[in-house]
């Protein structure tokens, strides 16, 4: 069953996503599994419109260098790299 919650949004946009829902999409800064921004504790959500509905989900980890979510290799800091972009930065050691 659908439990709606009703919020204010100021003039600028900007809304709190109640805790509850925070802590069902695992959006709280210590439950992303993409690590949060360590300066400002944020996380990081996709948002879009379908139909008549603002869709906001949890940021999947990609590709620093091209974008992508998948092969990623390894994670330096806040970024992740691919293994195809990590492949092509090991070519310009030689
Ligand atoms: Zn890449």
């Amino acid at each position: 069953m659908r439990k709606e919650i009703s919020r204010e949004m100021d003039i600028t946009g900007r809304i709190v996503i109640p805790k509850e829902i925070r802590t069902a999409l695992r959006l709280g800064k210590n439950e992303n599994p993409d690590k949060p921004n360590m300066e400002t504790g944020t996380v990081k959500v996709d948002m879009y419109v379908e139909d008549d509905k603002l869709i906001i989900k949890r940021k999947n980890p990609s590709c620093v260098f091209c974008g992508t979510e998948d092969d990623l290799a390894v994670s330096y800091r806040n970024g992740h790299i691919c293994k195809y972009c990590l492949n092509e930065i090991k070519k310009l050691e030689k």
